[in-house]
């Protein structure tokens, strides 16, 4: 089921006030529910020695969101220089941070290292070489190649960029090994919105597997293995939720085994985006006009800047008008944004009730790669993001973009390179 009922039931009654107050259009997330998904993810292992979750940042990056994610004791996992930065924001410090990041430039490594470090998570075996300074502290993503999880649907891991390939992966530590790292971590990320838990299982058996086998090789031992994110959420109302709880107890039930054999057990870690906060945003946008041709379009006042997903990947977002919940559905229609694009479409031919301009339209589960992946094709600016606090009280965490922001790049007195005022320096053409 999107959004949750409880989420309904807070955000509905007062979702008028809150837009005239704020205007529209905007994200608005959900500390409560944010704070019960963490809650629940916590539950389903607790029978572990030592888990804990890295918040995929790129999911949504707000201060705001990521200070609750740390006042649940979750670190941030980060993949860029803005993303460390804004996890270094709010405390997050040293084991805190685990970057992964991969096609990893100098200045990466620098700022992964500054300010008290963080968990470096090697996307390639060339790379060893190039980390300035190796800390005592590795991790590697593993990429298994073909099948090795012996499942099909896991997608083709052979055509990912990412990771460190089956054979290469011993050679990663003992090289990492060989330049001063005395401890070890293992990652992979194989998923990506995915309902069915035991894909999650079988990930988790390969790590330590792969852990195991390493560890006897090599005679070290890892602190950690992360299974990535990838966790997915119910956007349909007809999907099953992911049963978190039969996740937990199963993976619980390999590190219990793992232990038997090889006399301790590492930490877990998982890197969510997704199933943190998605169901817990939603976007909020008021019908402007209606257009009767060959079809029927509701248009609003947001557009694909403010929410990529229909247009990029046809993705499903359920839509409810509030107030009008109740009504017959009459028609198809497809709700539709303003920019010059055909798929700035935030539904296609769904049943909803009566629309009328004005109305407003709630666009469920955009918690998480939503405002985050806006961009600003066609002069269009990205919306404001709200946060509806577990006291009730609603707070500004992001203004909406002006057109002061997009002019800010331009440079209306260019920068010139002259080629002729320094030709010394400069290649001329043989004349
Ligand atoms: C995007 C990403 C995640 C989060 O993915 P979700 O589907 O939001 O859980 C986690 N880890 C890495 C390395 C990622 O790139």
């Amino acid at each position: 089921m999107p959004m949750t009922t409880s989420f309904k039931t807070r955000l509905f009654p007062d979702l008028e006030k809150i837009a005239a107050h704020f205007g529209t259009p905007f994200h608005i997330y959900d500390e409560t529910g944010i704070r019960q998904t963490g809650k629940t993810l916590i539950e389903a292992f607790c029978g572990l020695d030592r888990f804990r979750e890295y918040f995929a940042v790129k999911a949504l990056p707000n201060p705001a969101i990521l200070a609750i994610m740390r006042d649940m004791g979750f670190g941030f996992d980060c993949s860029s220089m803005a993303e460390l930065l804004l996890s270094r924001k709010v405390g997050g410090r040293g084991d805190d941070l685990m970057f992964t990041s991969n096609n990893t430039s100098t200045a990466e490594f620098q700022m992964a290292a500054a300010n008290g470090g963080s968990i470096l998570n090697l996307d390639d075996i060339s790379l060893i070489a190039k980390v300035p300074q190796m800390p005592e502290l590795i991790c590697f993503r593993y990429n298994p190649g073909a099948r090795r999880t012996g499942n099909s649907i896991i997608g083709n891991p052979v055509e990912a960029k990412y990771g460190v390939s089956h054979d290469q992966l011993a050679d990663a530590y003992r090289q990492a090994a060989a330049r001063g790292a005395r401890r070890f971590g293992l990652h992979t990320m194989l998923a990506s919105n995915e309902l069915k838990y035991e894909y999650m299982v079988q990930t988790t058996a390969m790590l330590l597997d792969r852990a195991a086998q390493i560890g006897r090789e090599l005679d070290i031992r890892f602190d950690f293995i992360n299974i990535g994110g990838g966790l997915g959420i119910a956007y349909r109302p007809e999907d099953e939720p992911l049963a978190i709880g039969k996740m937990g107890a199963e993976i619980t039930s390999l590190f219990t085994a793992f232990k038997t054999v090889n006399g301790y057990a590492p930490d877990l870690y998982l890197e969510s985006g997704r199933y943190m906060t998605g169901p817990h945003g939603v976007l909020v946008t008021r019908a402007i006009n209606r257009k009767d041709t060959y079809r029927t379009y509701i248009g609003v006042d947001a557009c694909m800047s403010a929410l990529m997903r229909p247009g990029m990947y046809g993705a499903y977002h359920h839509i409810s008008v509030p107030g009008k919940e109740d009504l017959p559905v009459k028609g198809l229609k497809d709700v539709v944004g303003s920019l010059c694009e055909n798929n700035d479409k935030f539904a296609v031919q769904r049943s909803l009730p009566p629309i009328d301009a004005g109305d407003l339209l709630v666009i469920h589960d955009t918690g998480a790669h939503g405002h985050a992946m806006g961009f600003n094709y066609n002069g269009k600016l990205r919306p404001k993001e709200l946060l509806l606090r577990a006291d009730g009280r609603v707070e500004l965490i992001r203004r909406e973009e002006t057109l002061d922001d997009y002019f800010a790049t331009l440079q209306f007195n260019a920068d010139v390179l002259d080629m002729n005022a320094s030709p010394g320096k400069t290649y001329r053409k043989a004349s």
